[in-house]
């Protein structure tokens, strides 16, 4: 845990949590990947950096292939977030 991490913060609680969500729920929220179908163009950006999470087909459809973000997947997945061309995609802690 970082050094800057106050010490009764529990060790489960991911380190990309902001630190005005209380531990007990930042320890209990899950990470899960959302999509803005307003914005989505459908271009298949995201798919090459999570091809596991995105699916194009052949019309141009995007297909969130599932939502909860696997930690060991979190850094392809901000990259697919920071280069959606159209900002559809964010991730997001969500309570369980
Ligand atoms: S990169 Fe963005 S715009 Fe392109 S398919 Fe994925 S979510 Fe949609």
């Amino acid at each position: 845990m970082p050094a800057d991490v106050p010490a009764d913060v529990p060790a489960d609680v991911p380190a990309d949590v902001p630190a005005d969500v209380p531990a007990d729920v930042a320890a209990e929220s899950t990470p899960r990947v959302f999509v803005d179908r307003n914005r989505c163009s459908g271009n298949g950006v995201c798919g090459l950096s999570a091809p596991e999470y995105f699916e194009i087909s052949d019309d141009g459809a995007m297909s969130l292939l599932r939502e909860e973000i696997d930690p060991a997947d979190r850094s392809r997945l901000d990259q697919a977030v920071l280069h959606c061309p159209a900002g559809a995609l964010s991730l997001r802690e969500e309570r369980r």
